[in-house]
């Protein structure tokens, strides 16, 4: 039995969180999504507080070092396959520092110096597996795959994107379940959009909720009463991701950001192999046949 029956009280749910009014639907209020990314920010500034420290220099051995020569070509040979683009200036710049994290963080760019990839120490003594997906994860935000606004886009559109390059290269894919859904999310719009990766690569700081804003202003979309279509998949994929507030059922989150999904793919109207390639990822298989209703204050999915 699929997951596609199920009532939800939500504006229940809703009151806990905001203790405001219970007669608003929560997607026609600037203010109440607002406090979804309020609650995003709190959190997120909580966990990288103190998160790295002791960085430096990284000497590789060579073990390590004949792996990511292994691992740069795959992903060489993945965008020069797929998307005709050559990423090896970029991936040349790359120079390697290590650091020290308290709170499991393997890796990470800073975008103030995005000359420096920085891996956890700990990796060194982790799988291969943990290694080889944090590796080319973190290269390809340090290439390019990183907005100045969105985090959880950026997230699963470069999680999908390791997926693919390890898979590629025979080399096997061992993602983390933090971004399963940003990941799968990820997967559909680089099917639906086949210039994402080049805009990405193009772009300094790029705007991708713009880009999806823009996209998608014409789109009719009975669920998201709201303009800001970019920011409200951000959002989605922020509470999806890190479970902020977990007494939103993260099903009804899931199901609103296939709906932008949806309407982005048929913007870009993909070729039927593509759909079905966009189908094999939807989080609900039978999405199509999903029906919202609304209630009263309730949101009823059928
Ligand atoms: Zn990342």
């Amino acid at each position: 039995m699929s997951m596609t029956r199920k009532i939800m009280l939500l504006t229940i749910a809703l009151m806990f969180l905001t203790g405001c009014s219970a007669n608003k639907n929560i997607w026609e209020s600037d203010n109440q999504v607002r406090i979804f990314l309020n609650l995003k920010l709190d959190s997120l500034n909580g966990e990288t507080e103190n998160n790295f420290f002791n960085q430096k220099d990284l000497k590789l051995d060579d073990a390590f070092a004949s792996q990511i020569k292994k691992l740069k070509k795959a992903m060489i040979d993945y965008f020069s396959e797929e998307y005709a683009v050559d990423i090896t200036d970029k991936l040349d710049q790359q120079q390697l520092r290590s650091f020290e994290s308290n709170y499991g963080t393997y890796g990470y760019v800073n975008p103030d110096e995005p000359q420096y990839l920085y891996l956890n120490v700990d990796l060194f003594d982790a799988d291969a597996d943990l290694f080889n997906n944090t590796y080319v994860h973190e290269s390809l935000h340090q290439i390019g795959f990183r907005a100045h606004n969105c985090y959880s886009i950026d997230e699963g559109i470069t999680d999908a994107l390791t997926d693919l390059v390890l898979i590629k290269a025979g080399i096997g894919s061992f993602p983390t379940p933090i971004y399963a859904d940003a990941r799968t999310l990820g997967y559909q719009i680089l099917e639906a959009d086949k210039d994402i990766v080049n805009f990405y690569l193009d772009s300094d700081n790029p705007d991708i909720t713009e880009r999806i804003s823009e996209t998608l202003k014409d789109v009719n979309m009975p669920f998201l009463k709201r303009n800001d279509t970019g920011e409200m998949l951000e959002v989605l994929l922020d509470n999806l991701t890190y479970e902020t507030i977990s007494n939103i059922d993260p099903y009804y989150m899931a199901l609103q950001a296939q709906e932008i999904v949806r309407a982005y793919c048929q913007t870009f109207q993909p070729t039927t192999e593509e759909i079905s390639s966009i189908r094999k990822m939807y989080l609900v298989e039978d999405y199509e046949n999903v029906t919202i209703k609304q209630d009263g204050d309730m949101f009823i999915i059928q």
